[in-house]
């Protein structure tokens, strides 16, 4: 029975994750872990029955301990409760579905306890991209993609090499502000962000989805995962969500791969990856459909796509000063501290007093993060 442990259980991926195993039914989970919301991991302790629970907050840690003091988990709190979870013995696979840098350390552990990797998490591979794929090729372990673009890539792949593609067509909704004025911008609320057109995640990436910041990060997690130059990735605005990626081979042939917008089908991919299982659901219904329309994406307005594009260009550092700036930019605009476009004048003006570092390590790229956040704090 295969063994997974999950970086995020009670958040939008993580608890899908919990879907296609409790309805697969042959999956052991042996790890969950959480921020704070203790009540949740709890109902999934107790359901699941996992050897270890972490949970990053101390003191929820400590009421979990004592509220699941009559089951056989064993609650662990902060980064070492992370660490020791993407370390423990008895697990194939990590599922990376926390939100954030934070993801990073405990992916590098995994991988160096030969861990495979379902990989939610874009932020790891933006920021250390560099680091995490020789880490996985030398521990000979798989970066199996969960985002719904880069598992429709993967598959696209399939079979092929990497010499046969010319390139690679990320599709983007165009989020719920696609069509619309940098004026008329100024005045989206947080309740008109959250609202996806097609898809429900959590609150983090449906924000990064209206900027196309989120499209941006993708563009720097292709290019690790697949190995590509940038020159040869391409976003298409798809705005049903039904195409969701392509690949252009040198032959010229495109194969797509579509579905419904339904995240629980690239997580059950990864999961059982190479094989495919019955998963229930709607399906495509072409007639019913129509029509499935392209545009180019509105850079000019969407800035998030444009700067992300200029961060992987530069690469280096550059990459963890774009995620880490808008990480907090996005932080604020949850709490309405600063309205939308503010999220742009602040990744830029970050980026823009930044010194490159080449090749940072781990523990550089974390102190960029965390400069990155003092310096917007002083002015923001
Ligand atoms: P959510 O905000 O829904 O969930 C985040 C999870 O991470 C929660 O379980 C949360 O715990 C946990 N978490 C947050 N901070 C910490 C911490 N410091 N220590 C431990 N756990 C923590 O996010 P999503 O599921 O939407 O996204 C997760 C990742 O997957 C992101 O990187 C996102 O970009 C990516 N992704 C998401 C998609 C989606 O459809 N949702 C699609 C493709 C990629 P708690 O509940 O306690 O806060």
């Amino acid at each position: 029975m295969r063994k997974i442990a999950i970086l995020g259980s009670t958040g939008s991926i993580g608890t899908q994750t919990l879907e296609v195993v409790r309805f697969q039914k042959d999956i052991q989970v042996v790890g969950l872990s959480a921020g704070k919301n203790i009540k949740k991991l709890e109902e999934q302790i107790r359901e699941f029955s996992p050897a270890i629970a972490a949970v990053w907050d101390e003191n929820a840690a400590k009421e979990l301990a004592s509220k699941v003091a009559d089951t056989q988990t064993k609650v662990l709190a902060g980064m070492g409760g992370l660490i020791e979870l993407a370390r423990m013995e008895n697990c194939d696979m990590l599922v990376t579905a926390i939100v954030g840098m934070i993801g990073i350390r405990p992916t590098m552990e995994a991988i160096c306890s030969g861990k495979d990797i379902a990989l939610a998490n874009k932020e790891t591979l933006v920021t250390a991209g560099h680091l995490i794929m020789p880490l996985a090729e030398e521990h000979q372990v798989k970066i199996l993609p969960v985002d719904s673009e880069h598992s429709a890539i993967f598959q696209a792949l399939n079979g092929e090499t990497k010499k046969e593609v010319n390139k690679i067509l990320i599709t983007a909704s165009g989020g719920p502000f696609r069509g619309r004025s940098r004026e008329e911008l100024s005045q989206v609320t947080l309740e008109d962000t959250l609202k996806h057109p097609n898809w429900v995640m959590g609150k983090k990436i449906t924000v990064d989805s209206a900027t196309l910041v989120n499209k941006g990060l993708e563009v720097m997690e292709a290019k690790w995962l697949f190995d590509v130059e940038l020159s040869q990735i391409e976003v298409v605005v798809q705005p049903q969500s039904v195409i969701h990626s392509m690949v252009e081979f040198q032959d010229g042939s495109v194969i797509a791969q579509l579905g419904t917008p339904d995240m629980r089908l690239p997580i059950q991919y990864a999961l059982y990856y190479p094989r495919r299982r019955f998963l229930p659901g709607e399906r495509l219904d072409f007639a019913k459909l129509g029509s499935i329309t392209f545009e180019q994406p509105d850079t000019d307005t969407f800035l998030g796509l444009p700067l992300a594009m200029e961060a992987a260009k530069q690469g280096g550092s550059m990459p963890t000063v774009f995620n880490a700036a808008n990480e907090l930019a996005v932080q604020k605009f949850l709490q309405k501290k600063i309205g939308f476009l503010d999220i742009y004048d602040i990744i830029s003006q970050s980026m823009e007093r930044h010194q490159v570092i080449s090749s940072p390590e781990l523990d550089e790229i974390l102190a960029i993060e965390e400069e990155t956040y003092r310096w917007i704090e002083s002015r923001w």
